[in-house]
């Protein structure tokens, strides 16, 4: 660090984060991150990860200790934190972490992530990640033939519900209006398939399980206010995510969903601040995906620090 200026700065301890800060680590960038509310990230939340290349199944929380472990191994340095407000303005950028630490880089990698949009009622934080989950592409094959419910009615819930037929014929769909929002031949797939049970005006208002893992929930029409008991061994929650970018939305830009505009695979419009992980990629989604990212914005961030001649 010269002058207390950083020379990267890595917003965010998730996959992408960890994965950019191991890469600058070892080039000798000595990158620091600052944590956020959920060191780790998303993967804390859940239990076994079957599609990390070289874990046949690992725990979501033993993944990330892995990871923190591997970057600091190579000198990264955390610190505990959130960014609340930023001033990419002008060079070096500022950050201010908990509305009051004022640090300063060169570069900046924003790899915040996204939060899946929950239903807050009883019993989802109980078994979230215990048979509660976001991810069919993740979990589905935990459940072969298995009752499976998903909630939602869009594009995602139609891709996880046609996902989750390789596994399994009794899935039943829940959603909140008296019809999906997916697009036209998406919703045909599933309306038309005679293993879907679709039930429309209706909410999930409340998790049921045995501590250990979900086994089924309420389900209650909204007009009539009527409910009705579901048996389930998985719920996939496909309402949509927020990504987590509002100290930066009013700085950098970002569509119309919040997610950070990217160009050139990591590069947002402010030169030398990039961007990896869900923050930006609202359609792939994946520990894997954001890896990637994240070693790419560290490259991306190395080559930027190199060709201004601050390393
Ligand atoms: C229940 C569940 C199960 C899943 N299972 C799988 C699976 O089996 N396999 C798979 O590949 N994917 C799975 N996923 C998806 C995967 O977890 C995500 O795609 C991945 O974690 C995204 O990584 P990321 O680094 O971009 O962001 P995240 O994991 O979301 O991490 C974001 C990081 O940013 C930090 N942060 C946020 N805001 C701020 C701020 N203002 N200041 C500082 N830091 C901040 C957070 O504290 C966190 O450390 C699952 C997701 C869920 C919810």
């Amino acid at each position: 660090m010269e002058n207390n200026i950083h020379k990267l700065i890595i917003i965010g301890s998730g996959p992408a984060g960890l994965t950019a800060a191991i890469y600058a680590s070892r080039a000798n960038i000595k990158p620091v991150i600052i944590d956020g509310n959920e060191p780790g990230g998303q993967l804390m939340f859940t239990s076994y990860v079957e599609n990390w290349p070289g874990e046949k199944s690992i725990l979501g929380p033993q993944l990330m200790n892995n990871m923190r472990e591997h970057a600091k191994h190579f000198g990264t340095e955390f610190i505990a934190g959130v960014v609340t407000d930023v001033d990419f303005s002008q060079k070096p950028f500022s950050i201010t972490v908990n509305d009051k630490k004022q640090l300063q880089a060169h570069s900046i990698i924003i790899a915040t992530g996204a939060t899946p949009k929950r239903l807050n009622v009883p019993g989802e934080d109980t078994y979230w990640g215990k048979g509660v989950t976001t991810c069919a592409v993740c979990d589905g094959a935990f459940y072969p033939d298995k009752k499976v419910i998903v909630v939602g009615g869009g594009d995602t819930a139609m891709e996880d519900a046609s996902f989750l037929k390789k596994f399994t014929n009794k899935i039943t769909i829940i959603h909140i209006l008296d019809a999906f929002t997916a697009s036209h031949a998406m919703q045909q797939r599933v309306i038309n398939d005679p293993d879907i049970t679709i039930y429309y005006n209706s909410t999930v208002t409340e998790f049921h399980g045995d501590k250990n893992h979900v086994t089924g929930v309420t389900m209650t029409h909204q007009k009539t206010g009527e409910t009705m008991q579901l048996d389930a061994d998985g719920v996939f929650i496909a309402i949509g995510l927020n990504p987590n970018s509002d100290p930066f939305k009013h700085h950098i830009n970002c569509n119309k969903g919040g997610f950070i505009d990217i160009t050139n695979q990591t590069r947002t419009n402010i030169e030398g601040v990039f961007a990896a992980g869900d923050v930006h990629d609202y359609r792939y989604r994946q520990a894997v995906t954001s890896a990637s990212a994240g070693c790419m914005a560290a490259l991306d961030a190395e080559r930027y620090l190199s060709e201004n001649n601050i390393i």
